[in-house]
């Protein structure tokens, strides 16, 4: 039989706007010692937007535009979201795009008047299509992740046309939720496809280590990080709002999905944060630890 106290519990977490599927989890929740958290809409509001284009030497902008706009109009990622915004906000009437493919967290290809087009990621692009990006551009690149920006490469009939960085923003109760993890003796992980100088520069202003960031890892590969984590004898809770978290919130000990986030990652998940509000994660923690305390 549930304990009373359980029960109490589950429905105390209801009115702190956490749902949790069964009075057991609770026992999970008070023994979690890591939390690993997906860096894009779990820790930032992984609403982005467009701010610069940088096209290469000779590349007139409008078709930059026209084409990755076009191309990107394909992609519920947040990153072809807000491209192909920036392409119509200019005032393009944006091409439709054939054969239009994702490739995980690595981009996107298809095929845009004529043109096969990718967007995505520089290495994704060296690996499969052996381009090689402007030096010029690399540096603007590189400058741009610095500032935890994201660079999205584009290219088209075998080169690289531009790079287009997008932007997110880290929501306002990030910092605040990660040092009442760290004050409950949790320790943050920030996980992450994006890339690591971004991440890095994430990680800084909400106050995670610089070593416990792990970036450029594709979506695939999350759910390997939790299984290392528990390997190595943590026990691990992972926060994540994404269809690419799901796999590594049901992995780990315990799983909490941001409740603005997709429904898979929902069900997959043991907690909801329903208003998406990291605040809530340390919450249920001390909520799970008060609750047990008082039926030992
Ligand atoms: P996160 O773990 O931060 O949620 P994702 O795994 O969704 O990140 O994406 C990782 C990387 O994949 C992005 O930073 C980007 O480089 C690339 N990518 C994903 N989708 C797209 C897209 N539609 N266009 C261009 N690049 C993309
Ligand atoms: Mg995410």
């Amino acid at each position: 039989a549930t304990p009373t106290a359980l029960l109490v519990g589950t429905g105390r977490g209801a009115q702190l706007g956490i749902l949790i599927k069964g009075p057991q989890i609770l026992e999970s929740t008070r023994r979690v010692d890591t939390i690993v958290l997906d860096k894009t809409g779990t820790v930032t509001t992984g609403h982005m937007g467009v701010s610069q284009v940088h096209p290469a030497q000779g590349q007139p902008l409008e078709q930059v535009l026209a084409i990755a706009g076009a191309l990107e109009d394909a992609s519920e990622h947040p990153i072809g979201r807000a491209i192909a915004k920036h392409a119509s906000e200019t005032g393009l009437d944006l091409a439709t795009v054939q054969d239009f493919t994702g490739h995980g967290g690595n981009g996107v290809t298809g095929v845009v008047g004529g043109h096969a087009a990718q967007a995505g990621r520089r290495s994704w692009l060296a690996e499969q299509w052996s381009l090689t990006a402007p030096a010029n551009l690399v540096e603007l690149a590189e400058s741009a992740e610095t500032e935890g920006r994201t660079p999205v490469w584009i290219a088209w009939d075998g080169s690289i046309r531009a790079v287009i960085v997008v932007s997110d923003t880290i929501k306002d109760s990030s910092p605040a939720a990660i040092a009442d993890l760290q004050r409950l003796g949790l320790r943050p992980v920030l996980l992450t496809g994006d890339n690591e100088r971004a991440a890095r520069e994430v990680a800084r202003q909400v106050g995670i280590d610089a070593e416990d960031v792990i970036a450029d890892v594709l979506p695939s590969d999350k759910v390997d990080v939790v299984k290392r984590l528990q390997r190595e004898g943590a026990v691990v809770a992972m926060v994540g709002d994404g269809v690419n978290d799901a796999a590594a919130l049901a992995q780990a000990d315990l799983g909490l999905a941001m409740g603005t986030g997709t429904d898979v990652a929902i069900e997959a998940s043991d907690l909801t944060l329903v208003s998406g509000d990291l605040r809530a994660a340390p919450d249920a923690i001390r909520l799970a630890r008060a609750t047990l305390g008082t039926i030992k």
